[in-house]
């Protein structure tokens, strides 16, 4: 059997262990549906009462202001499309249609934002400096009398800078905006409390962390009276209609518990600068993010001359998960938005390579990309005729 070494948990996760055994009395004989009032439904709606409590507190939240979703994309489209619509919203009647927002955001935000300016929204996208962070004075001053919404990213995906959330929702509280953020890469991975981070709304997702995929959660403070997306039944308090997934409800919960025990990442961080220190042996390659202020497990890097998607595809025959940025799904290779709004020509951007370490990887993992990665490179250069040029 072939090696499998996965250094892809920025994509998604193994179900841990703690996940399946929470998810397996729901996906067998704990059947019913919530909703109804024999024992058997009151049992599934008791899971989703405990999970929603132990959610709520490893957050910082009441259990009130947490509402399970089918995704993180889920989340960020509610809470992005529901603050937009001003009129909708009692919390925000008296604003216009501006939002506020970040050129490095997942397409789960930027494709909202895309839809809403369709729909006669003002969106201003904030550019990144070279580590991927933003000017809050720029921030400052592109809030106007009409600003609805900030969505801002605690951590980027590609190539894990965090954000100053609280300071950004410090000023969202001076000038009375609302601010969201999408969390799905920062819970579970380093501490979130959304007291400290001064957020209004704050999405994440089960599968980011150990838990099973098609399950996520928006935060969304005590007051806020959030119109649903979806319309429906009275699940989640009239709020997120459709039968709940009450077997991937009680694997989040689940899985963000034992997630937290694990905090801080240490390990995880350190086989990340072995990946960083040894991979910036190969010539002309370059780490891409915040040097510090980045999330433990995301080692994200260029190499000029190369494209993408080839060293994917070597890496894979090795037995190496791993992504670009430069790998797009309609297989149209665009360089990755992110990495453009870093600075980065497109050229260099096509080189692009993120493996992202998790708690199940092993220091023998990361010596055989080591062992991997400079021939890989080095082959890929030599037909290359970037490299010819350069
Ligand atoms: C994975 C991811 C999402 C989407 O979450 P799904 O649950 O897969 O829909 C959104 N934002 C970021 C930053 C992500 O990494």
């Amino acid at each position: 059997m072939n090696k499998t070494v996965y250094l892809d948990n920025a994509a998604t996760t193994r179900l841990s262990d703690a996940a399946f055994e929470a998810m397996l009395p729901y996906l067998t004989d704990g059947y019913g549906n919530p909703s109804s009032i024999y024992s058997i439904g009151r049992e599934a709606k008791n899971a989703i009462e405990n999970a929603r409590n132990t959610v709520a507190k490893a957050i910082g939240a009441s259990p009130e202001e947490i509402f399970f979703t089918g995704s993180g994309t889920e989340s960020d489209n509610w809470a992005i499309k529901s603050a937009a619509n001003a009129a909708l919203f009692a919390a925000n009647a008296k604003k216009g249609r501006h939002i506020i927002s970040s050129a490095i955001e997942h397409p789960a935000v930027l494709n909202s934002l895309k839809n809403l300016e369709k729909n006669g929204c003002e969106v201003t996208y904030l550019g990144v400096d070279k580590h991927g962070q933003i000017d809050l004075d720029e921030l400052r001053r592109a809030i106007r009398s009409d600003t609805a919404l900030i969505t801002v990213m605690t951590a980027n995906n590609e190539i894990g800078t965090i954000l100053p959330i609280s300071e950004i929702g410090k000023i969202a509280k001076q000038h009375g905006v609302l601010l969201h953020t999408d969390a799905v890469q920062a819970v579970g991975h380093i501490p979130v409390d959304v007291g400290e981070m001064n957020v209004d709304l704050l999405s994440f997702s089960g599968h980011k962390f150990g838990g099973a995929k098609g399950v996520g959660v928006l935060y969304a403070k005590k007051g806020l009276l959030l119109p649903p997306l979806l319309h429906g039944g009275e699940q989640e308090r009239g709020r997120r209609a459709g039968t709940e997934n009450v077997a991937g409800i009680a694997s989040l919960a689940a899985a963000l518990d034992a997630a937290l025990t694990r905090l801080p990442l240490s390990g995880v961080e350190q086989m990340r600068n072995r990946l960083r220190d040894g991979l910036l042996q190969i010539p002309r390659s370059h780490f891409t993010g915040d040097p510090t202020n980045r999330l433990p497990g995301i080692a994200s890097f260029v190499f000029e001359a190369i494209e993408g998607e080839s060293m994917l595809l070597m890496l894979d025959q090795c037995g190496i998960c791993a992504s670009s940025g430069s790998a797009c799904s309609s297989g149209a290779l665009d360089p990755s938005h992110v990495l453009l709004a870093i600075g980065l020509p497109h050229e260099i951007a096509h080189g692009s390579l993120r493996l992202s370490v998790g708690t199940d990887n092993t220091d023998e993992d990361i010596s055989y990309v080591l062992e991997k990665m400079p021939g890989i490179v080095a082959r890929l250069r030599s037909m290359s005729p970037l490299w010819n040029e350069s």
